[in-house]
């Protein structure tokens, strides 16, 4: 799967956006009076950039006020020196967006401000809330008006609507109310909160920062950036609250079964991050090397389809003892751009982004290793590349199990299961229709142990429809299901 430059609905496909599950954003917030907190969220959004690029956003409180900055597009599209320069302050919070509810829009960009008995606050959002239309028709039933689409202004709707005299308590009470997943950053008068659902299916860790200060982010690896330390992960159902006194926390809700979305470790998190205590680079290295002892066969070169599945690639060689090598080639300055796609230039655009390595493929057997399929929209083409620059056989290995089921909770699969080629297409077919002359995916025992921690710590919801979070019948059942069951229904009747 590719991983890098997506750019929402409408592009030419070039930047792999037509097979890849992204991210719901990123989320990064400081509290260092003194220091330059806007530009330290800045440098935490770059390594971030990552989860979301269709917007990006900082608020920062000064001591007086809350100021904020927001704009669609990557970080460094958004702000400038200047505006930088411009929000001085004590804490900040920040956020990178790619849109789940709501649509892409600058008024669905984060973070999303508000006022609450205790002054004013900001909050950044990573996750999905499936309760979020029902809890908006309540809030706009007691005269509420919204003025985005997201489940993220409904939070902050629930949190003003609370009779709670401080942030802690008005967030506690609207917990009681959410359903999902949710890791948030909140900014408020003289503190930063971090904020995570009871089963925390979104990750969300604090660190320490210059003896005194204290950040949050979604993922380590925005720590080491800036020169922080790690110190503990927000706990399901948790607020911790970084203050002048200190880190103090509380249970807001009691917390369910853990839910991490395994995902985060298969694609999602930079590699360099850690989550639950595990390298997500060593994960992956693992699965290369789980799927390597669960799927052999006979080749001359293994090579990942670049970036994403470098690692997995990297232990699948260990361990088949192949020699590693690169056989795509990707071209690193694919930009955004909104024309509408359609399959021509889909085409053209895995081109764009892919360049065969001739001298390493002419005649030979190639095992290509990716994360993951979605679509299969991207595979086929690249399939094709690969046999044009003369490779003699093509063994696609992929180390994720088949992706079925659709993701509610902070994963845009909007077009629900019909979009997902394995809820489509039996194994064999999807070998058939990517034309390569193997096809296997890692199953999910593997992918569990190559993790290292026990299956009940995670979501797995995707591959084996086992939802840790009840989803509503409602936007469980897509169009796909619906047009499942007329078939079965008719196919019942003609029998
Ligand atoms: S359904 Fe899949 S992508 Fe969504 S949280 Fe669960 S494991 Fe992650």
């Amino acid at each position: 799967m590719f991983e890098d430059t997506a750019c929402g609905r409408s592009c030419f496909g070039w930047c792999g956006e037509d097979d890849a599950w992204r991210d719901a954003c990123g989320v990064f917030g400081i509290y260092a009076p003194g220091e330059d907190v806007a530009n330290f969220t800045y440098f935490g959004l770059y390594a971030l950039q990552h989860r979301g690029q269709e917007g990006a956003g900082i608020a920062v409180w000064d001591g007086k006020s809350l100021r904020h900055h927001k704009g669609l597009g990557l970080a460094a599209q958004v702000f400038n020196e200047q505006i930088i320069e411009d929000m001085a302050g004590d804490i900040a919070v920040g956020h990178v967006r790619y849109s789940t509810t709501g649509g892409n829009t600058f008024v669905n960009t984060q973070p999303m401000v508000g006022e609450g008995k205790w002054g004013p606050f900001a909050v950044a959002h990573n996750g999905n809330l499936i309760n979020s239309a029902a809890l908006r028709h309540d809030l706009e039933a007691r005269g509420i008006e919204f003025h985005a689409t997201s489940d993220t202004e409904v939070i902050v709707k629930l949190i003003e609507a609370t009779d709670e005299a401080t942030i802690e308590g008005a967030v506690a009470e609207a917990m009681k109310h959410m359903r999902g997943a949710y890791s948030l950053g909140i900014v408020a008068p003289g503190k930063l909160l971090a904020v995570r659902d009871p089963n925390g299916v979104r990750p969300l860790a604090v660190g320490q920062f210059n003896g005194s200060g204290w950040i949050v982010t979604s993922e380590t690896c925005a720590l080491h950036v800036i020169g922080a330390e790690f110190v503990r992960e927000v706990q399901p159902g948790e607020i911790v609250t970084l203050s002048a006194d200190g880190l103090s926390a509380m249970q807001a809700v009691d917390p369910g079964r853990k839910s991490c979305c395994i995902f985060e470790f298969i694609y999602f998190a930079r590699p360099d991050s850690h989550i639950y205590g595990k390298s997500v680079y060593m994960a992956r290295l693992r699965m290369g090397h789980l799927l390597a002892q669960q799927a052999p066969v006979e080749a001359d070169l293994v090579m990942p389809v670049p970036e994403s599945a470098l690692p997995h690639a990297m232990g699948y060689a260990q361990v088949s003892k192949i020699p590693y090598g690169e056989g795509l080639i990707k071209n690193r300055y694919i930009f955004r751009t909104f024309i509408a796609p359609d399959q021509r230039l889909r085409d053209l655009g895995v081109k764009m982004k892919l360049s065969p390595l001739r001298e390493n493929l002419a005649g030979r057997r190639v095992i290509v290793v990716d994360d993951s399929i979605v679509r299969g929209t991207t595979t086929g083409p690249e399939v094709e590349l690969l046999r044009e620059a003369g490779a003699r056989e093509i063994h696609l290995r992929i180390s994720s199990p088949p992706i079925k089921y659709p993701c509610f909770y902070g994963i845009d699969t909007s077009a629900g299961r019909k979009e997902l080629i394995a809820a489509r297409l039996t194994v064999p077919e999807i070998r058939a229709h990517l034309n390569s002359d193997s096809l296997e995916y890692l199953d999910i025992k593997n992918l569990v142990k190559a993790v290292g921690l026990p299956k009940t710590n995670f979501c797995t919801a995707c591959f084996d429809r086992q939802y840790p979070i009840p989803v509503p019948r409602e936007i469980k059942v897509t169009k796909f299901d619906l047009e499942k069951a007329k078939e079965k229904a008719e196919a019942e009747v003609a029998g």
